[in-house]
């Protein structure tokens, strides 16, 4: 195992979207991330985004490693972890971002899409979170941060797979939290509102009409919003700060 002087920070679905714009916001002279991402259906465009991810972080005065891992594979997910350690010899943060929805009302709902969503929403979090919890045990320090949703709060009608899995994501991080505590190691979740990313880009025009009109400051949230939380609760500012749920919604909920 090889000491690394560096901050090192996971991110989990760091190609696109939100958690991209982690990634930059995190990058920096003293910071490596290594961040994950999959997509079987279209392998060589995500892994040409997660380059563009990387790209930005080297603009960003950073540096950078990325991964295509499945986190619904508890092997897969292991051995990205072990090679992390191998290769830095600690994990400082951990990002659980990576998501999907399968949206549909309850009554057409099919068992592959609430299957699917549950697995990487909530199971991947589950895999990630305990690869790395025992090394952060031992090094008595760590910063794990899940991103949940508002709807995992709220509720969203044609998002039940979605919302319970999200809700779920609430409930492991404040156990989490109560386990890891006393051992430095600080778990807290993350709750955007409605953000701009491909996974909105694909909403109707209307039913994003409609979404705006639901949030008191007006306008969709920028993947940066959600980033700036996330920042403040990896640093040593949110050090006094475990089991709790930062919403980042505009004041929708
Ligand atoms: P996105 O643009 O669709 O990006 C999703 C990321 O997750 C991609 O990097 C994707 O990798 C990765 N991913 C998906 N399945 C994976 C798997 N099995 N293993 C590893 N990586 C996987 O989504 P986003 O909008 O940025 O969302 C990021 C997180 O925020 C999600 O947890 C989402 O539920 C949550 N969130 C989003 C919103 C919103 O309005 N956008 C609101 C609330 C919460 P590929 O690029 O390889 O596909």
């Amino acid at each position: 195992m090889t000491e690394t002087s560096k901050r090192i920070v996971v991110v989990t679905g760091g190609s696109r979207g939100i958690g991209r714009s982690i990634c930059i916001s995190m990058a920096g002279a003293d910071t490596h991330i290594y961040f994950n991402y999959f997509n079987p259906v279209n392998p060589d465009e995500e892994a040409e985004k997660a380059k563009e991810t990387e790209n930005a972080i080297v603009d960003a005065g950073g540096s950078a490693t990325s991964v295509s891992v499945d986190v619904v594979s508890e092997p897969a997910v292991n051995a990205f972890i072990d090679k992390i350690m191998e290769e830095a010899g600690r994990i400082d943060v951990l990002v659980n971002n990576a998501g999907i929805t399968r949206d549909g009302l309850l009554v057409r709902m099919k068992t592959a899409d609430w299957d699917a969503v549950l697995d990487t929403n909530l199971k991947g979090s589950f895999l990630c979170t305990k690869a790395v919890a025992k090394f952060m045990m031992k090094q008595r320090y760590g910063r794990i941060v899940n991103i949940a949703s508002v709807v995992g709060a709220s509720g969203n009608a044609g998002q039940a797979n979605y919302s319970a899995s999200k809700a779920g994501v609430i409930g492991f991080t404040k156990s989490v939290a109560k386990e890891l505590a006393s051992r430095g190691v600080t778990v807290n979740a993350v709750a955007p509102g409605f953000i701009e990313t491909d996974m909105t880009a694909v909403l109707p025009e209307k039913a994003k009409e409609a979404l705006i009109q639901q949030i008191p400051m007006g306008r969709i949230g920028k993947p940066e919003d959600v980033a700036a939380a996330i920042k403040f609760l990896a640093s040593d500012d949110a050090s006094y700060i475990t089991g709790q749920v930062i919403h980042v919604n505009g004041g929708m909920y």
